[in-house]
Formats: structure tokens, sequence, C-alpha cells
């Protein structure tokens, strides 16, 4: 009798393992285009998908994910992070869209779903406008398996843009989105407003 062996193989067979996949960029990079694509292929491959998105961002829906070139998919709205785990039970891919309006908890709850099995893709800003790294972006960057850096264009010069610029006079870290508010620069066009 080898019943151990077997066990083993059955552990190797069914126990899937998770991954973290992070996407990271300025805005206007298509950050939440990428997302909605990854998502809608884990959805043709049949693959029960679920994403979130946090209570700050209500710039266009409510009950979606939307891109700046106007793609959308539904998602929940939570108030935290910590709200996510409990309802991630019944699918296996899990789409989290404007990650750097989380705190820190959710890089433990990223780590948590993806080593119970699921595949996570976390969609974030991964700097401030004024180009500082913007958290928990740069934990979740630590520990994902695959990383994207998304690029927009800069609306100066037309180069490879990572950077946002702040273009109104409201100083929020946090001032949510909208196109009147800020532009991609690259790096040289870049220029911090205190
Ligand atoms: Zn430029």
């Amino acid at each position: 009798m080898n019943n151990g062996m077997n066990e083993n193989l059955q552990i190797r067979t069914y126990k899937k393992s998770g991954h973290i996949e992070v996407i990271a960029g300025s805005m206007f990079s298509g950050k939440t285009e990428e997302l909605i694509r990854r998502i809608r292929r884990a959805q043709i491959a049949k693959q029960r998908v679920k994403v979130f998105k946090p209570k700050i961002d209500d710039r266009y829906s409510e009950t979606s994910i939307v891109s700046h070139s106007e793609q959308s998919f539904p998602s929940e709205m939570v108030e935290s992070a910590s709200e996510i785990p409990d309802k991630c039970f019944d699918y296996e891919v899990i789409g989290i869209d404007e990650a750097q309006f989380f705190g820190k908890e959710l890089v433990d709850i990223c780590q948590m779903l993806a080593d119970s099995g699921k595949r996570v893709i976390v969609a974030g800003l991964d700097q401030d406008y004024k180009a500082k790294p913007f958290e928990p972006m740069p934990q979740l960057l630590a520990i994902a398996e695959y990383i994207t850096k998304t690029l927009a264009v800069c609306v100066v010069c037309g180069a490879p843009a990572n950077r946002t610029q702040r273009v109104s006079a409201e100083n929020e870290r946090v001032l949510v989105g909208g196109k009147d508010h800020y532009e991609a620069r690259c790096r040289l066009h870049h220029t911090i407003v205190e």
C-alpha cells in the first residue's frame, strides 16, 4: 500500500498555486484597460472572476470599473481591503483596481488570496503627482510574480510617460481622477508642484 504517495499525487493534481500580477503606471497609461482585458480573457476561459474597487473612486460608475477609453467591467465597491477575502470564496480570479487607494493591509490580503490558490490581478498608480512611490504599490510590486509597467504618452513631447502631472490647484494626494486635474508627462516635462 502506498496511500501516502497517492495522497501526494492528489495534492499535486488538485491544489493549484495562485499568484499575484501587478499592473502599475501613471494616469492615462491604460492600467484599468489592461486589467479589464485580462479579466475578460479569464472569463472566456470559463474561470470565475470577481473585481473590486475602493469606495473613494466613484468618478464614472458605482458598479463597474471603467477605463479612460470607456471600457467597463462589473465590479463591487468596498470601503476597505479587509472586506475582500470574505467575498472571494467562489472565485478563481480576483481583480483589484485603484490599489493605491487601499491601505497597506491590501498587501497581506493579496498574499492570502494568492496563497489560497487564486490568481490576483492588481492595478494601481505606482507614483503620486510628486513622483513619489504610492503605497501600497511598492510592497505589491515586491511580492508579485508578474509585473507590467504601463506607460502613457507625454502631453508635451509625445515620449513614453510614467509620471502624472497635477495641473489643478488641489493638493490632495488622493484627488480622484479626472482628466481636468492631471496629465501624463515624461521625466523631462514633469514638474513637482508643491
Ligand atoms: Zn515630455
